[in-house]
């Protein structure tokens, strides 16, 4: 690969504020996966240089959403091992 885009700055216009420009950083990203939090560092987000809108690779998220979701692409049907796991012993026995 001759060419690496990495010296293009890309930024577009802020479109919370109307004045500042967004620039494309790495945060850390925070998500709820089911009830387990997940931080996801150096993820790239958009961010503007005057309100601090941020706004997340939308790209990045999805390939983000892929990874972190394994039921994409597959049948409804494997719910059904989720429901057979369910714990039971936790419920303290009626005396
Ligand atoms: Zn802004």
């Amino acid at each position: 690969m001759p060419t690496h885009s990495s010296e293009i700055h890309e930024s577009y216009p802020c479109q919370k504020c109307q004045g500042g420009r967004k620039h494309r950083q790495t945060i850390t990203l925070m998500t709820w996966l089911g009830d387990d939090l997940i931080t996801v560092p150096d993820f790239p987000a958009w961010i503007c240089d005057l309100c601090g809108h941020r706004l997340y690779d939308s790209h990045a998220l999805a390939q983000l959403s892929l990874l972190l979701n394994p039921d994409v692409g597959t049948p409804i049907q494997h719910r059904l091992i989720n429901d057979r796991k369910k714990p039971t012993a936790n419920y303290p026995p009626l005396a």
